[in-house]
């Protein structure tokens, strides 16, 4: 049977970033009703390990991060983003859902910023091929508003050629090696219809990804995109939806079913309320057939 992970801690509800706990206010209770369904089961996250962090970031950056009362959630974020990709790579779950209290993607080697804490993606990955498997191979699709910077300077920084990066954000670039991609998204806004243009470029992101053998998918999922958010490319509700499905069926196509979505921006408490149940129960329906 097909198995969805939900790793959630309730202080992501009142300690959150951005909102000082607002945006999450509605969980648990707003996922409480999947619970029932017999392939998803709840993981209450545990605080990464200080030792894999001193691996990805600086003692400097570390002491700066435990000091800061924004990042209070930092272990606990990370610590179920790396137990998800453990389960899913060994097995145990089929894909998973990562709620965060703080997120990960500005965070490079000696900084972090902009609600940024733990470059939890990053530590997943560095924890999986340290005790899984070392060639292990990954892509990350980033759609939050914002330039993923902190995860593109730590892939560079291990010189790390078995990431594909694919990130939708405020700049069209390719590095030479076509590891590193990013996809101008801003335009979006201007456009007719932002939910059509936004959904192609998706789709050009995961042609792309498709010619990258992966052993699994990391959606990188931010609603800041969303009509009137903070980083609004005026996108609807339901384009959310359409990203989940596309996003999905890749995953069963190209990343034998491992997919892992691991929350980024969005402050809006109701959206999220709305969303995210909706995306857990996408990845709880996961068809037989791929
Ligand atoms: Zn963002
Ligand atoms: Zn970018």
């Amino acid at each position: 049977m097909k198995k969805t992970g939900i790793f959630y801690h309730p202080s992501f509800s009142r300690r959150s970033y951005l909102t000082a706990g607002n945006r999450l206010a509605d969980f648990p209770d707003a996922f409480l009703h999947l619970l029932s369904w017999e392939n998803i089961q709840l993981f209450e996250n545990k605080p990464v390990s200080k030792d894999l962090v001193r691996q990805i970031h600086t003692n400097r950056m570390i002491e700066e991060v435990e000091s800061t009362l924004l990042c209070a959630t930092a272990y606990e974020s990370a610590g179920g983003v790396v137990e998800a990709t453990e389960k899913i790579l060994t097995d145990q779950l089929t894909n998973a859902f990562c709620f965060i209290g703080c997120g990960g993607h500005h965070a490079g080697r000696d900084y972090f910023w902009g609600a940024c804490c733990f470059n939890d993606v990053i530590l997943a990955i560095t924890n999986a091929r340290q005790k899984i498997h070392k060639n292990l191979r990954f892509v990350i699709l980033d759609t939050d508003a914002h330039h993923g910077d902190g995860t593109r300077q730590l892939l560079e920084f291990f010189n790390d050629k078995n990431v594909l990066h694919l990130c939708l954000c405020d700049r069209e670039w390719e590095s030479e090696d076509g590891l590193r991609i990013d996809f101008d998204a801003t335009w979006v806004t201007y456009h007719g219809d932002p939910d059509k243009t936004y959904l192609d470029v998706v789709k050009k992101a995961l042609d792309m990804a498709s010619k990258f053998p992966h052993d699994l998918f990391y959606w990188y999922m931010g609603f800041d995109t969303y009509r009137g958010d903070y980083g609004s490319l005026g996108l609807s509700k339901e384009c959310f939806l359409n990203i989940a499905d596309m996003v999905k069926s890749f995953a069963q196509k190209h990343s034998n079913n491992k997919l892992q979505v691991v929350l980024a921006g969005g402050s809006l408490r109701e959206m999220a309320a709305w969303l995210l149940p909706k995306i857990i129960e996408k990845l709880a329906t996961w068809e037989d057939e791929n």
